[in-house]
């Protein structure tokens, strides 16, 4: 059991233990990622220059297969999932970004607000088999603080059990600005009447000069990791996403990495990594580069690599779909996003993913993938191991340093 709770908390030592893995020829063939393993083990880390090499490495196959020893060094054949609910609160949004097909003005026919019950009923039907709201927004041009106060207070009155993960960075900034206070008092209030987390989204690429370019007006770079650490000291776990296949080079992806990996250091806030390619439907970003299917899997793995100080790396299944999903839990993810239920942001820019997904189906895609599904809640505290009736009774127990 010692050995379960030490794989569950991300196993301290998992440096030690990656020192003791049997290597796979892929990458004991490959002086690239025996360099990156060499740092790992040693108390190093990977370097800006590996980073790149990594993102330019020929042999794929050796890269996901070190991130896949990083994973299983951490977490065995672990992977972890929540029952959640995506309830977004309004589409109406001041701003334009680019790559966003989810926004709409005001007079657009599509545009909607929730109100305080609206919002609570959309919850009500999920309440039981869920433990997590997860609610993002556009930038709405009237309301302020009182608004989303309003909406946590009669969430948590309704659903006590219920974690609210709500609002990315930048709608922080929005409601501090609209409510003339500073984001710390913004977010103390927020705190006060519910929120219990922050989600990661917004990050996009933090190089400024490319967010000129995507998403004009929003949050600069350094704001982003700005409000997050002021989250993080106000004792409020935050995730941070990273979206890619836009127009921004490896470079920009390693300084990325890089910038999150520092802050981290510092902070020490974020619980998991979400990274996840453009989807162009009703966008306007023509130049867009995209990500192949191979591309994401290799962000993913490179993530797993450089994030040394981020405890989960998550499979956005609402992005990626199920089908690579799968294939990144074997790649360096080792959480995968939840049941969902519904979701808005990804759809109307092109995902398909299903969005009736059960927990038991959920957790049958882990086991595919030769994983023990482990259902957590909002804050990778509390952990159930998920049994289903197909072949969960043939997966062996995690040993660490299996292969
Ligand atoms: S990404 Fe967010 S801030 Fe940008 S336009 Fe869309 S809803 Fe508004």
């Amino acid at each position: 059991m010692e050995l379960v709770d030490a794989l569950l908390s991300g196993n301290n030592n998992w440096r030690e233990t990656l020192s003791s893995m049997p290597v796979p020829l892929s990458v004991s063939s490959d002086p690239i990622s025996m360099s990156c393993l060499e740092s790992l083990i040693q108390d190093g880390r990977i370097s800006r220059e590996q980073g790149i090499l990594l993102f330019e490495n020929p042999s794929l196959s050796s890269v996901t297969a070190l991130a896949d020893m990083v994973k299983r060094s951490r977490y065995s054949n672990l992977v972890f999932f929540n029952e959640n609910l995506h309830v977004n609160t309004t589409n109406i949004c001041v701003l334009a970004c680019r790559f966003c097909a989810f926004r709409k003005g005001p007079r657009h026919p599509e545009a909607y607000a929730l109100g305080v019950d609206e919002y609570i009923d959309r919850i009500r039907p999920m309440s039981t088999s869920i433990d997590e709201v997860h609610t993002v927004g556009g930038l709405h041009p009237t309301w302020d603080v009182d608004d989303y106060c309003r909406l946590f207070t009669a969430c948590k009155s309704e659903f006590p059990d219920i974690h609210i993960k709500a609002l990315t960075a930048v709608e922080i900034k929005h409601l501090s600005q609209r409510s003339s206070i500073s984001v710390e008092d913004t977010l103390s209030r927020l705190l006060d009447a519910g929120l219990d987390s922050l989600p990661g989204g917004g990050a996009e690429i933090l190089v400024d000069n490319i967010r000129d370019r995507i998403c004009m007006g929003k949050e600069s770079s350094d704001e982003y990791l700005e409000i997050h650490s002021i989250a993080h000291n106000l004792g409020m776990p935050t995730n941070c996403t990273m979206l890619f296949g836009t127009i921004e080079s490896i470079h920009d992806r390693v300084t990325h990495l890089l910038r999150i990996r520092n802050q981290q250091d510092i902070t020490g806030g974020f619980q998991c990594f979400v990274p996840y390619p453009f989807l162009p439907d009703k966008t306007r970003l023509p130049e867009a580069q995209l990500a192949t299917g191979s591309e994401v899997i290799r962000v993913i793995s490179v993530s797993r690599l450089m994030l040394d100080n981020i405890p989960h790396i998550k499979a956005y299944r609402m992005n990626i779909g199920d089908k690579l999903a799968s294939l990144a839990l074997t790649c360096g993810a080792d959480d995968i996003d939840g049941t969902v239920g519904h979701e808005e942001i990804m759809h109307v820019a092109g995902s398909s993913t299903r969005l009736d997904t059960s927990s038991d189906q959920l957790a049958m895609l882990v086991e595919s993938t030769g994983s023990l599904p482990i259902k957590r809640d909002s804050k990778y505290s509390v952990f159930t191991p998920y049994e289903t009736n197909s072949v969960s009774q043939s997966i062996p127990l995690p040993q660490i340093g299996a292969e």
